[in-house]
C-alpha cells in the first residue's frame, strides 16, 4: 500500500490523480489533501478519501469547513501548514499538482526526506531546478514527470544511456493561436485563449499553451530533469497531441511515446513506476486518428518560446524572473488588465530589469521571485 499525498487536489491535475487512484483501489491510499480555495470539493473528497490531514490556503477557507473535518482529520493553514505537512506527515509519495511557484517549498521539503515525487507543478523545476536536482540526489529522492511530455522521454530513456542521447524532441499543440497571424495577438480575447484544442486544464498552464510560454518552460523542465543542455533540446509543433515526445539517439534512431491527450496515462505511470498496472482508460486507435503532422514553431510570433530559451541559456535565477513575471502577466490578462500581447513584453522587461543572480539557494531564489513580482505589478 503506497501513501499520497496530494498537493493541489481540486485542480485538473489534482482531481485526474484521484481518477486515477480510484483504478489502482487497494495499493494506493490518499494520505492528504491541499487547496486554495474550493472547499466544497475538498468537503466531498474529504469524506470519499478520508485523509489524515488537509490543507487550506488561507483562514477563511478553513473556518469555512473546519465544523465539518471529520475525527482524526487535521486541518491546517498557509505555507506553514503544507510546510508542516510536506515535513511531517506520513507519506510514500508527493503528487506536485500546485500551480506556480507556491509549490516549490513543499516539493522541496518532500525531496529532503528522499520521497518519492510525481511531479506535475513543472514551475518547480524552472525556477530552482539545479537546487531540487541537487537536492534530490544527495537524499536519493526520485522525480518522475507527470508532464506527458517529460513522462514520454522518460518512458522513451528506460533501458537506454542519457551519453547516446542526440536530442530530445518536445512536441507541442501550437495551442489555440497556432495558426493565427501575430497581428490577432492584439485583441486576443481570455475566452479565445482558454480554448485549447486538445487539453483541458487549469487556467494558467492554458493561457501559458496559448503563448506557448508553457513549452518554454518545458525546455527547462526537460533540462533538468535529464540533464541535457538547450541546444539538445528542441520543440516541434504536432497538432494532434498524440506523439508526446521522442528521443532522437546518436545512431539517427528516434523513439517516441503514444497515446491520448489524456492525463491520466502519466499520472498513472509516475504513481506505479516501475510497474506498468492495466487499466479501463481509452486506447489510441490509430486508423481513426490517421494523420500526425509536425511543423517547426515560430519563435518569432511565439516569443514567449525563445524568451524562456535565453533564460535557460543566461543560467542563474534568469529562469526564476522568467516564471515569475509570467505568473505575474498571465494574471493580469486573466483580470482583462493587459493584451494578451503584453505578456512577453512584461515578461522581457523583467529579464532586463531584475537583477540575475547566480548563487541559486534557496533564500535567493524567493527574494528574486518577489523583486521580480513586485517590478511587474507596476507594469501594464
Ligand atoms: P489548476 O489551476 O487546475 O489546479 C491547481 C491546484 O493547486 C488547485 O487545487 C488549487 O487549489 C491549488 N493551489 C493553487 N495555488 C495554491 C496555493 N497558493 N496554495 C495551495 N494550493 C494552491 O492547475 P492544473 O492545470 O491542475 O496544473 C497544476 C500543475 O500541473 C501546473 O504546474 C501545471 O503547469 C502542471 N501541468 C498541468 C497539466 C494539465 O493537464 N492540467 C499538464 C501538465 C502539467
Ligand atoms: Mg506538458
Amino acid at each position: 500500500m503506497k501513501k499520497v499525498f496530494i498537493l493541489g487536489s481540486t485542480g485538473s491535475i489534482g482531481v485526474n490523480c484521484l481518477n486515477v487512484i480510484d483504478n489502482l483501489k487497494d495499493d494506493f491510499k490518499v494520505i492528504g489533501l491541499t487547496i486554495n480555495s474550493n472547499t466544497e470539493l475538498l468537503l466531498k473528497q474529504i469524506k470519499k478519501y478520508n485523509p489524515e490531514l488537509v490543507v487550506t490556503r488561507d483562514e477563511n477557507s478553513a473556518n469555512k469547513i473546519s465544523s465539518e473535518i471529520p475525527e482524526g482529520c487535521e486541518l491546517l493553514v498557509g505555507e506553514e501548514g503544507l510546510i508542516k505537512a510536506a515535513k511531517e506527515s506520513d507519506y510514500d509519495i508527493l503528487m506536485g499538482a500546485m500551480v506556480g511557484f507556491a509549490g516549490l517549498a513543499p516539493t522541496i521539503e518532500a525531496v529532503k526526506r528522499g520521497k518519492r515525487i510525481a511531479l506535475a507543478n513543472k514551475e518547480t523545476l524552472v525556477v530552482a531546478g539545479e537546487l531540487v536536482t541537487n537536492l534530490c540526489k544527495t537524499n536519493n529522492s526520485e522525480i518522475i514527470p507527470v508532464d506527458s511530455e517529460h513522462s514520454a522521454i522518460y518512458q522513451c530513456l528506460i533501458g537506454e544511456n542519457l551519453n547516446e542521447v542526440e536530442k530530445l524532441i518536445l512536441t507541442a499543440s501550437g495551442g489555440p493561436f497556432r495558426d493565427k497571424d501575430k497581428s490577432f495577438f492584439e485583441n486576443a480575447t481570455v475566452d479565445e485563449a482558454l480554448n485549447h484544442p486538445n487539453w483541458k486544464m487549469g487556467s494558467k498552464i492554458t493561457i501559458d499553451s496559448a503563448t506557448m510560454m508553457n513549452k518554454g518552460l518545458e525546455v527547462i523542465e526537460a533540462h533538468w530533469l535529464f540533464g541535457l543542455p538547450a541546444e539538445k533540446i528542441e520543440v516541434v509543433i504536432h497538432p494532434q497531441s498524440i506523439i508526446h515526445s521522442m528521443v532522437q539517439f546518436v545512431d539517427g534512431s528516434i523513439k517516441a511515446q503514444l497515446g491520448l491527450p489524456d492525463m491520466k496515462l502519466p499520472i498513472q505511470y509516475a504513481l506505479t513506476f516501475p510497474e506498468r498496472v492495466q487499466n479501463n482508460f481509452a486506447r489510441t486507435d490509430l486508423p481513426s486518428i490517421s494523420t500526425l503532422n509536425f511543423f517547426e514553431p515560430d519563435v518569432n510570433k511565439f516569443e514567449c518560446l525563445m524568451l524562456a530559451f535565453n533564460a535557460l541559456n543566461q543560467g542563474g535565477t534568469a529562469p526564476c524572473i522568467l516564471n515569475a513575471a509570467n505568473e505575474v502577466a498571465v494574471k493580469k490578462f486573466l483580470n482583462k488588465e493587459i493584451k494578451f500581447s503584453h505578456i512577453p513584453l512584461l515578461i522581457n522587461k523583467a529579464l532586463d530589469k531584475v537583477e540575475n543572480n547566480f548563487s541559486t539557494d534557496l533564500g535567493t531564489i524567493f527574494e528574486c521571485d518577489r523583486k521580480t513580482r513586485e517590478y511587474v505589478l507596476t507594469l501594464t
